[in-house]
């Protein structure tokens, strides 16, 4: 009905007494309910500043009815309406179901969307000036080289005049005196210019122009649709979508790249900038304030046509999204593990479906949950088969360490040595990966056998050489590497277990003293800028020898590297978890598809104990089809996702006992529904972090199973969170 006034009478719903819904960004079960003064317009969607106990908070005016059963007199009013587009009908539904998915308060949710620091208003016009056709009552060589520039009309800012003019500032001041220039107000600039469709497309061949057609339909169908691309790296896959990209350009609406590692992936923008003529803007948690603050609002009001970001990208509030791609919709960085758990690749989906627009999953390993939407034809299958050009893949085999054992106190097969030297003496460049950082992951006195463990996790104090310290990766704890066991006071004999990157970084100086050696990981000092010139130097030549964690296996190209070595194929299978194979044939397959992308030959070796292990197989056969079948299968009988649901329900509290306890409790008030089981507690896999002890109770639900609504029962008949317990739910848990 407020419409209809509105309508009849104009201007802004003007009713006293008015009360709207508001989505504070607390983990409250609904929105509050505010006052809205007298001649504040608001709407759903709306960005407002309201009071919440003695502080002022952002909030979201949200839909629904207005609450006739409370007093408004009795009811805080709004403080303030930001000057920012309201968030859209599409959006807002989008937040409700994340929040209904994932069982998240919605005030949390809508705090993701709401990640502009500062405030929603516009920045304030730039004061500038612009000529006035008046000319000055006497010319001078200064006032003509001012004149010279202002009279094509332009605006410019007083000092931008003088300096571009080479003159001082008091000359443009003089002439402003005299009428010469009137005052105007110039907006903030864009954070990026637009891109242009047609820049510079490149020929697609065969498979590539048939994939893109099949993308092109979809944009042009302007409906819900999910592809998945796979297709080796290297096989064009990126320059396949950027066709999908182009004719959203050309349609007006706005495109929102996902990638997994934003911050290193300089490449990409500069990859795409010779696509499109600009930059994406970019978004991820590295972003200065002011920088966030416009692409938010740039994305808001339609300005910033693509976006490239991390998981969180999707909760910008686009003017008139029409597409989303989701790059190496695999990587486990998609899954969100604090306060709401999502999974950003299945939320992108279900945006897709809400805004009616085609959202592209790609990889070359894709998950075996979208393999089997891609076979049971819920995802559209786009296949690439081959690499571009005259690249070629590498050339693949396993070292079998127990028959090539490195020599005492080493971690690399002479086979794999060899290959080193062999590649260096080319000028070629090699890349030896290892999952783990630091120098040795289990540091141990040789006299008593004592293992140093985090003083707060349940997790072994990692040795870091470089930076004389042992480190916790669970929680960051750190302290000097220690002189002495402070169990039983022996000096000098603690021994470091195992090898990280620091300790196969020293293993090859030893080997290759005379070659340039570059350690990669995220402990590199300098951060994400340090990181992309290190990325830099090695694609242009200057370094021989690459050891690094998983920072390297995505998306870079470094067109010299020849050789890439496995340092331990066998990491990651042995965790329990039965996502540990499928997870390893992933890293696996992209660590070694950086080699060879020039045209090179190219070759790569794993190290393993288990050659027959079926990951190993199909790595070195290149078949993945069989592996997938298999892991497919696999998950088929055990009636794990896909085919069957899942959800993890973590207990934490300040001492064992408590967590336990609540967590046993919960256990008894689960209800008794047909098709769904709870297994535990246990302790969960991380027991102890940062000071908290875990328990963790597994659900497992048939396929068509009411999962929630199952959790949420369980939740509402279980006791309350007391003291310091807190319980978390993490539906479509990663590790499980
Ligand atoms: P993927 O995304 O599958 O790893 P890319 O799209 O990155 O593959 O392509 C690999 C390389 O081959 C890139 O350097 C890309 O520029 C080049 N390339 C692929 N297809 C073409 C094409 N049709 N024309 C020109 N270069 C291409
Ligand atoms: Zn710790």
């Amino acid at each position: 009905m407020s419409d209809v006034t509105t309508d009849l009478f104009g201007g802004p719903a003007r009713r006293a007494g008015r009360v709207v819904p508001v989505l504070v960004p607390m983990p409250a079960p609904r929105p509050y309910s505010y006052a809205v003064p007298d001649e504040m317009h608001v709407e759903p969607g709306s960005v407002v500043q309201v009071p919440l106990g003695p502080r002022q908070v952002f909030g979201v005016v949200w839909d629904g009815a207005e609450d006739e059963a409370v007093d408004p007199k009795k009811l805080r009013p709004i403080t303030k309406v930001f000057d920012c587009p309201p968030l859209k009908e599409e959006h807002r539904r989008f937040l409700d179901w994340v929040s209904t998915y994932t069982l998240s308060p919605p005030g949390l949710v809508a705090r993701m969307a709401l990640r502009a620091p500062a405030g929603f208003d516009p920045e304030p016009m730039v004061e500038g000036l612009r000529y006035s056709g008046i000319l000055p009552e006497r010319m001078t060589a200064a006032r003509t080289r001012v004149l010279d520039l202002a009279r094509d009309g332009l605006s410019w800012t007083r000092s931008g005049l003088a300096h571009a003019a080479g003159v001082s500032s008091s000359v443009i001041d003089g002439m402003t005196a005299q009428g010469v220039f009137e005052t105007v107000f110039i907006p903030p600039p864009p954070v990026v210019p637009l891109p242009d469709p047609d820049h510079g497309a490149s020929r697609l061949e065969g498979a590539q122009a048939e994939a893109a057609a099949e993308l092109l339909a979809e944009v042009r169908a302007l409906k819900f649709s999910v592809s998945l691309m796979d297709g080796i790296t290297g096989s064009g896959k990126t320059e396949v979508y950027f066709e999908a990209i182009a004719e959203t350009l050309r349609q007006g609406r706005q495109v929102l790249i996902l990638l997994p590692e934003i911050a290193l992936t300089a490449s990409f923008l500069e990859r795409f900038e010779s696509r499109f003529g600009a930059k994406p803007a970019e978004w991820h948690s590295d972003l200065a304030p002011k920088t966030r603050e416009r692409v938010w609002r740039q994305a808001a009001t339609g300005d910033v046509r693509v976006v490239a970001g991390a998981r969180s990208a999707l909760f910008l509030p686009f003017d008139d999204l029409g597409l989303i791609i989701v790059d190496e919709e695999h990587d486990p960085a998609y899954k969100q593990e604090d306060r709401v758990f999502y999974n950003a690749r299945d939320m992108a989906v279900v945006r897709g479906h809400i805004g009616r627009f085609p959202v592209v999953l790609v990889s070359a390993t894709p998950s075996v949950e979208s393999q089997v939407n891609g076979l049971s034809g819920r995802y559209r299958p786009i296949h690439l088969p081959v690499r571009f050009g005259d690249a070629a893949l590498p050339d693949l085999h396993l070292i079998d360490m127990r028959r090539h054992p490195p020599e005492r106190g080493g971690f690399l097969s002479p086979v794999l040595l060899r290959a080193i030297g062999k590649t260096v003496a080319k000028g070629e460049q090699a890349l030896l990966f290892l999952n783990r950082r630091g120098y040795a992951p289990l540091t141990l006195c040789r006299v008593c056998g004592h293992r140093f463990q985090c003083p707060q996790c349940s997790s072994w104090l990692v040795e870091h050489r470089f930076r004389g310290q042992i480190q916790c990766h669970q929680c960051g704890y750190a302290e000097r590497t220690p002189e002495c066991c402070p169990e039983c006071g022996t000096f000098d004999h603690l021994v470091a277990c195992g090898p990280g990157v620091e300790r196969i970084a020293e293993e090859v100086e030893r080997h290759f003293p005379d070659a340039r050696t570059i350690v990669l990981s995220s402990d590199i000092l300098g951060g994400v800028k340090r990181l992309r010139l290190e990325l830099d130097a090695i694609a242009k030549g200057e370094a021989d020898i690459v050891i690094g964690t998983q920072l390297v296996a995505k998306g870079h190209n470094f067109p010299l590297m020849s050789l890439v070595g496995i340092v331990d194929a066998d990491l990651g299978l042995a965790n329990g978890d039965p996502r540990a194979a499928e997870r390893t044939f992933q890293l696996l397959s992209q660590v070694t598809g950086r080699a060879g992308r020039s045209g090179l030959k190219s070759h790569g070796l794993l190290q393993t104990y288990q050659p027959q292990h079926p990951v190993m197989q199909a790595i070195v056969s290149g078949d993945a089809h069989a592996f997938y079948e298999r892991e497919i299968a696999e998950r088929e009988r055990a009636h794990l996702p896909p085919f069957g649901r899942l959800a993890s329900i973590i207990v934490s509290a300040d001492t064992r006992n408590d967590a336990e306890a609540h967590a046993r409790a919960l256990r008894l008030a689960a209800p008794s529904t047909q098709g769904i089981t709870v297994l535990g507690p246990a302790e969960a896999p991380l027991a102890l972090v940062r000071g908290r002890h875990r328990f963790r109770l597994l659900v497992h639900g048939q396929r068509s199973s009411d999962m929630q609504g199952f959790l949420k029962a369980m939740i509402a008949a279980g006791p309350r969170e007391r003291g310091s317990v807190h319980v978390q739910l993490d539906i479509d848990p990663q590790s499980f």
